[in-house]
C-alpha cells in the first residue's frame, strides 16, 4: 500500500512541463537514498518536479529535509516490488531502488532479488504507459570477481549464481536484460549505468560499505576493519561525479545500446584507503584483519572510455578531496562539531 508522505501544494503536480518546472516530472525509485537523494535535489535545480518513492529500508527521511522544502517536491512511501499507482504521469523515471551495502542486501536476500527484478518490470510497465524515458542504477557487481581488467562494458563478467552475493548481483544482471528487451519489444528509450563504487555525503554510519565504515572507526577511535589482506582493489568515486554522470547519460541525445560504466578508474587498496582514512581523521585508530567475505571481488577498476568519448564525463574529485568532504560529514552527524556542509 502507497503512502504520500507529502501533498503537493495546490497546482503543482496536476500538470507537465508547466509553470516553473519546465523540465517536466521525474520520478525517483529509492529518493531517499544516499545517491537517491543527491540525484532529487539536482533534479529540483534543473527544473523538474520530482516524486520520490521509497520504502525506507536503507534511505532514511532526513535525507529528504532539504528537499521537502520545495514546492516541486513529493515522496511517496511505497516498496517497488507492488505495481506503482496507474495514474502517476511521468517523464523520466530513475530506478536507484535497492540496498548497495553488503550486509543490507544480504540480510534479506530474496526481498533484495524481488526488488531489482519486480520492482524494474513495475518501473519499466509505468514507463511503457507513459513514455517515459527510463533510467537504471545497475552495478560494477555484473562483473562479479573479473578476469578482466579494467573492466569494459563489453566485459560478460565471472559471476556466482548461487552465493550470498548472488541476489544482488544476479537481480541486477536480470534488470538489465530486462531494461533491453523493453527496449527491443516496446521501443522505450532505457539507460543503463554501471556504476563502480561510490562515496560521499548522506551515507549511512551504519551503511556497512567500506568507506563509511573507515571514516566512522577512525572518528570514534576504533579498530579499522580490514577483509582479508587488504590487497583487494576498488576504485572509488564521489557522489557529486556520479550524478553529473547520470544526468549526462540520460540526457544524451542518442540512447547507448549497452550498459555504461560510471566511476573513477583510479584504483587503490583497501589497506591503501584505510591509512588514507587515519591520515585524514588524525586518528590513533589501528588496524585490525577480519575474515574475508565470500566471493568478495579480488579487484574492479572502470573502463570508462565510452562515457569519455560519448559524454563528455569522467571524474573531477580525487580521492583525497572527496575524503575530505565525507570526514567532515559524518564528523558532523557523529560529534556536532561543525556544520555539515550541504552540496
Ligand atoms: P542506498 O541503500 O542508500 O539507497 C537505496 C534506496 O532504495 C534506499 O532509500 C532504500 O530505502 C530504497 N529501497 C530499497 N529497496 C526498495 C524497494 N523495494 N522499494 C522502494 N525503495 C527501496 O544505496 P545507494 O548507494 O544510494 O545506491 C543507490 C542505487 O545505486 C542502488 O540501486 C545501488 O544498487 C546502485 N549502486 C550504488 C553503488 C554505490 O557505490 N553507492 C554502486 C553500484 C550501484
Ligand atoms: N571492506 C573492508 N572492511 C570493511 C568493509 C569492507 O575491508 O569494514 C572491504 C570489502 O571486503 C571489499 C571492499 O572493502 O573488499 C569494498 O567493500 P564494500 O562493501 O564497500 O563494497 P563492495 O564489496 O560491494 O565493492
Amino acid at each position: 500500500m502507497s503512502k504520500v508522505i507529502k501533498v503537493l501544494k495546490p497546482g503543482v503536480g496536476t500538470g507537465r512541463r508547466g509553470g516553473s518546472f519546465n523540465r517536466g516530472r521525474a520520478l525517483v525509485a529509492g529518493g531517499a537514498g544516499f545517491l537517491g537523494s543527491h540525484l532529487c535535489e539536482r533534479l529540483l535545480r534543473d527544473g523538474y518536479e520530482v516524486i520520490a518513492v521509497d520504502n525506507f529500508h536503507t534511505g532514511k527521511r532526513y535525507n529528504l529535509n532539504v528537499l521537502q522544502r520545495d514546492p516541486g517536491f513529493l515522496c511517496i512511501e511505497h516498496d517497488i516490488i507492488d505495481p506503482l499507482p496507474r495514474d502517476l504521469p511521468v517523464d523520466e523515471i530513475y530506478n536507484l531502488a535497492c540496498p548497495a551495502s553488503p550486509p543490507h542486501y544480504q540480510a534479506d536476500p530474496i526481498h533484495t532479488f524481488k526488488t531489482s527484478v519486480l520492482g524494474s518490470l513495475n518501473l519499466l510497465e509505468l514507463a511503457r504507459r507513459h513514455n517515459a524515458k527510463i533510467f537504471q542504477a545497475s552495478t560494477s557487481e555484473v562483473y562479479g570477481d573479473p578476469l578482466v581488467h579494467p573492466q569494459p562494458e563489453g566485459y560478460f563478467g565471472n559471476v556466482n549464481t548461487h552465493g550470498p552475493r548472488s541476489c544482488y548481483d544476479e537481480g541486477k544482471r536480470s534488470a538489465e536484460t530486462l531494461f533491453f528487451d523493453y527496449s527491443r519489444t516496446y521501443g522505450i528509450d532505457v539507460r543503463v549505468a554501471r556504476i563502480f563504487n561510490t562515496y560521499g555525503r548522506r551515507m549511512q554510519p551504519d551503511d556497512g560499505r567500506v568507506v563509511s565504515n573507515f571514516i566512522v572507526q577512525a572518528l570514534r577511535g576504533e579498530d579499522l576493519t580490514v577483509y582479508g589482506s587488504g590487497l583487494q582493489t576498488r576504485s572509488f568515486c564521489y557522489a557529486d561525479d556520479l550524478i553529473e554522470g547520470f544526468i549526462r547519460l540520460m540526457n544524451a541525445p542518442n540512447a547507448p545500446a549497452h550498459p555504461v560504466n560510471l566511476g573513477n578508474p583510479v584504483e587503490f587498496t583497501v589497506m591503501e584507503l584505510a591509512r588514507l582514512v587515519i591520515d585524514y581523521t588524525n586518528s590513533r585508530s589501528r588496524i585490525v584483519h577480519r575474515p574475508l567475505p565470500v566471493d568478495d571481488p579480488r579487484q574492479r577498476k572502470p573502463d570508462i572510455s565510452f562515457a569519455r568519448q560519448n559524454l563528455g564525463w569522467e571524474p573531477k574529485i580525487s580521492l583525497s578531496q572527496g575524503l575530505a568532504h565525507t570526514v567532515e560529514y559524518f564528523d558532523a552527524l557523529l560529534y556536532g562539531s561543525r556544520p555539515v556542509k550541504e552540496a
